[in-house]
């Protein structure tokens, strides 16, 4: 059967990280999400950890260069069964470029694309409650503020790149987490 390969797009606190774990119960999908992998590099106080965590805490993008050779590498030590899904990856159109040309050497292509759409006051909104919880370091509202600026700037293109490759799929996000869920697995069900 095809594998259902799926990129989950959208602003921080647009709810990947919620969205991508109900995936991956329901269709036994493998995660490989870049923040992960970069948090527990930093947790581990690897070299790679030191790096990602000036980017990190300063809202900033890691170059292109060194996240695409990330995702390939997780890419490669992962086991996929069902299917993939991307989660904080692509960021950058050139990191969509390398994306294409690594799953395609690999014999993979994206399904879809799951673009959860988000009004920026709700964004904001659940990532400082997510800060009072998580403890993440970037969950503060300086730190957002930027995160959102870089998301706007660099990341924002990615929607009209992928609706030009007919990917696209606009989630609007609004309404509780199983509400949403429930357009996803619609979209799913027409693939
Ligand atoms: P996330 O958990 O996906 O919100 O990622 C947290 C932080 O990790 C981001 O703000 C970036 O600093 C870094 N990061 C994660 N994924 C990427 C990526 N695809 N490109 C560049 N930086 C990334």
């Amino acid at each position: 059967m095809e594998k259902l390969n799926i990129v989950i797009f959208g602003a921080p606190g647009s709810g990947k990280g919620t969205q991508s774990e109900k995936l991956i119960e329901k269709y036994g999908l493998t995660h490989i999400s870049t923040g992960d992998v970069l948090r527990k590099e930093i947790k581990n106080g690897s070299k790679l950890g030191k790096i990602a965590e000036e980017y990190i805490s300063k809202g900033q993008l890691l170059p292109d260069e060194l996240i695409v050779n990330i995702l390939a590498d997780t890419l490669d030590k992962c086991e996929i069964v069902k299917g993939v899904i991307f989660d904080g990856f692509p960021r950058t159109i050139p990191q969509a470029e390398a994306l294409k040309k690594v799953l395609s050497e690999r014999n993979m292509d994206i399904s879809v694309v799951l673009g959860l759409e988000v009004e920026e006051k709700e964004l904001i909104d659940r990532l400082l409650k997510r800060g009072a919880i998580s403890g993440r370091s970037d969950d503060n509202i300086e730190t957002i503020n930027k995160r959102l600026e870089v998301y706007h700037s660099q990341t924002d293109p990615l929607r009209e790149y992928y609706i030009n490759e007919g990917k696209y799929k606009p989630i609007t996000g609004d309404g509780t987490i199983d509400e949403i869920f429930e357009k996803i697995k619609k979209v799913i069900a027409l693939l």
